[in-house]
Formats: C-alpha cells, sequence, structure tokens
C-alpha cells in the first residue's frame, strides 16, 4: 500500500505517496496514541465530510490531544486531494498520530501529526450479489466498558480486538465476527454496525460502548423516512434465533446483507433490500437518478 501512485497530505503538504513517512519510533505506533477516520466520496463529494471530521476532531480530544488543524483546514486539505487525485469514487483516510521527538508513555509535547490519503474503492452496487448474504463468526473478544476504555473515539488502540477477531473469523472462512459488548450483549462488526428485522421492525444495539456510526444514523433516519420503526436497545446474543434479517452498516460496509451469525441463520429480505437501496440512493443521488 506505500507504493501507490499520487499524493499524500501530510502536516500541510502534498507529498508524493512513497515519501509520506513515519520514524520506527512514533509514539502513535508503540502507544496507540491515533485516531483516524474511514470516509467514502461518490461522484467526487465526500459523503458528510464535516461529520467525520468532526469526529476526528472529538477522538483527538478524547484520547488526549487537540489536532493543530481547524475542521475547515481539513475539509479543505480534503477536497483538494480529492481532485489532486483525480478520483470520484474513493475511500478518505485521515489519520492524526503523536510523533517520535520522545519515547515513554509520556510523551506530552511530541508533535500531533495529521495525514490524509485517498484510494480509490469503487463502491459495487450490485444489489442481487449484496443480498445472498456475508456470513460472520462470534469473535472471542468483547468490546470494553467505557469505564476501560474512551470506547466513543475512533482510536487505532481499540482496533487491536477487531483486527484479532476478524483474522480469527477470516481463518474459519468467515468475512466477518460480530462483537459483544463486556455485558455479553450484542455490539457490533468488526469495522461497522450491526441491524436486525423481527417482523418488519428494526432492532439494533444501543450505542454506549461503540461507535454510533454515521452510516448507522443515516440508515436509522432512512428507515424513519420509510415508516419503518426502529427500536435502539440492549440485544442479547440469545435473541439471534428470532430476527428474520440482519444487516451491517458503515462508511466502508455501506448496507451489507448478513446470511449467519455462527450457529443463527438469517434470510436477507424486503426490509434490508429498501435499506440497500435508499442508502444508494442517498449517497449517490447522480448514480441512482441514471439506474
Ligand atoms: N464500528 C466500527 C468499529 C467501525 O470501525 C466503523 C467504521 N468507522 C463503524 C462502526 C461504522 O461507522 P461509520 O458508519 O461512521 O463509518
Amino acid at each position: 500500500f506505500d507504493q501507490l501512485d499520487g499524493e499524500i497530505w501530510y502536516n500541510g503538504e502534498f507529498l508524493p505517496w512513497k515519501d509520506a513517512k513515519v520514524h520506527v519510533l512514533t509514539h502513535g505506533l508503540h502507544y496507540a496514541s491515533a485516531v483516524f477516520e474511514g470516509e467514502r466520496a461518490y461522484g467526487g463529494t465526500v459523503f458528510k465530510l464535516r461529520e467525520h471530521t468532526e469526529r476526528l476532531i472529538a477522538s483527538g480530544r478524547m484520547i488526549g490531544f487537540e489536532i493543530p488543524y481547524s475542521a475547515d483546514e481539513i475539509d479543505a486539505a480534503t477536497n483538494e486531494l480529492l481532485v489532486r487525485q483525480g478520483f470520484t469514487d474513493a475511500y478518505v483516510r485521515p489519520i492524526a498520530f503523536r510523533g517520535s521527538e520522545m519515547m515513554g508513555v509520556s510523551a506530552q509535547k511530541n508533535r500531533i501529526n495529521v495525514a490524509i490519503a485517498i484510494w480509490q474503492w469503487p463502491s459495487y452496487f450490485d444489489p442481487e450479489q449484496r443480498m445472498k448474504g456475508i456470513r460472520l463468526d462470534l469473535a472471542e473478544y468483547r468490546r470494553p466498558d467505557p469505564r476501560t476504555a474512551p470506547s466513543k473515539a475512533k482510536a487505532t488502540g481499540l482496533y487491536m480486538i477487531c483486527t484479532i477477531s476478524k483474522h480469527a473469523a477470516e481463518a474459519k472462512g468467515y468475512a466477518d465476527a460480530l462483537m459483544l459488548d463486556w455485558r455479553g450483549q450484542v455490539a457490533e462488526a468488526t469495522g461497522a454496525n450491526v441491524f436486525f428485522v423481527k417482523d418488519g421492525i428494526i432492532h439494533t444495539p444501543t450505542p454506549d460502548c461503540f461507535l454510533d456510526g454515521i452510516t448507522r444514523r443515516t440508515v436509522i433516519e432512512l428507515a424513519k423516512r420509510r415508516g419503518i420503526e426502529v427500536r435502539e436497545r440492549a440485544i442479547m446474543p440469545e435473541e439471534l434465533a428470532d430476527f428474520d434479517e440482519c444487516f451491517l452498516c458503515g462508511t466502508a460496509a455501506e448496507v451489507t446483507p448478513v446470511s449467519e451469525i455462527a450457529e443463527w441463520r438469517f434470510t436477507p429480505g424486503e426490509t434490508t433490500r429498501r435499506l440497500v437501496e435508499d442508502y444508494t440512493a442517498v449517497v449517490q443521488p447522480q448514480r441512482a437518478a441514471a439506474e
């Protein structure tokens, strides 16, 4: 990935892709003092860019640092980079991390570096393919208690258990893993929120120890516009046997139907299909209108 062409915005400059490097003694690498975002551009516009930028800045504050750029500056850098990269449908990855000036748990004075990379990642709106659904395993690790970690931050440290869980699931032939929280309640997948459907009503876990995703909020809004009832509540794994449909949602995942979670089975149906279509339409009005 470090060999791609193009440019990366790094601390206010557009650098050749291969030159956007860090030192091995970077604090963010050793102590996970880093926060990031995942965004998608559709038809040349980053969907909900300001919300992502604000979450990046808020995540930095939650782990104890102030990003040295304003939301306006970060948005302008993102938009300019998207044009310079020449992409319309792309994935955007901003990251902010403590630098390498001091080594040790305490590194109060280390520079907060900020980088933004954009690469091509077309979104495939093939509803039929999507509607087959993906298979999830149950993760070994649980989302931590908010008293254990700043669980609302999109901070790199919180992704250690996600990568372990996703790799373990992939080794068993699954696409991803469903994570429970520290209480044993259903939480989310390793990089997306989870929704269930029963008798036309949507149920989704209350986001009190994991990200209340921007896609999650968009999907709830779209469901309500359709007159579909949405219940945010605690969901126990034993209840999974009772749900008809299940889907994940997130910036990268968009709306992805799920056919299986460990021993439980789901049949992607009408409610999921509507939300796949509505999400497609809302992120990419030009494309939806043409289809
Ligand atoms: N949970 C986790 C762990 C994630 O990594 C993501 C992706 N950022 C989400 C949920 C969904 O968030 P969003 O819809 O804002 O992308």
